[in-house]
């Protein structure tokens, strides 16, 4: 289904046409990821994408819920961001499942220039092209340690 707020329901994979949570990535980005994926497809593992692209109003809702169930502002920006600062909503993020797909990337993301970001998060991968030559760089503990989201 087409949800123009970047929602993607079950089952979708980083290769399904028309839908705004991978159409309005990063086309560097998705051509990376669904190159990898290609590849991951012959070890038997499948990208399933949880979230992708995601629209400003959709990413405050995210806030907003995970405020309630973390409690205080502070604890939420542990997991998500604001939408101004979210690289999901700059289309240069992806969050990707299942557990065999985040432990293929682990291994073999960097060939592609995909890279996990945060410790916390390794379902969450974004474009560092040097990676693939020079590795990916240090992961940050969480989202609160990265200098990206000091806005
Ligand atoms: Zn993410």
């Amino acid at each position: 289904m087409l949800d123009e707020t970047g929602r993607v329901g079950d089952g979708v994979t980083v290769f399904d046409d028309g839908i705004p949570a991978l159409t309005n990535l990063d086309p560097v980005l998705l051509e990376a990821l669904r190159q990898a994926a290609t590849d991951a497809a012959s070890d038997g593992v499948v990208f399933v994408l949880n979230s992708g692209w995601r629209s400003p109003e959709y990413q405050d809702q995210l806030l907003r819920e995970a405020i309630s169930e973390y409690g205080s502002l502070d604890e939420a920006a542990r997991w998500v961001a604001t939408a101004a600062t979210s690289p999901h909503v700059s289309g240069d993020a992806v969050d990707i499942g299942h557990v065999d797909a985040t432990a293929w990337l682990s291994e073999h993301g960097a060939e592609y220039g995909l890279c996990q970001i945060y410790d916390n998060e390794p379902w969450h991968y974004e474009l560092r092209p040097e990676a693939i030559e020079h590795g990916c760089p240090a992961t940050y503990a969480d989202p609160t340690q990265d200098p990206r989201m000091q806005q």
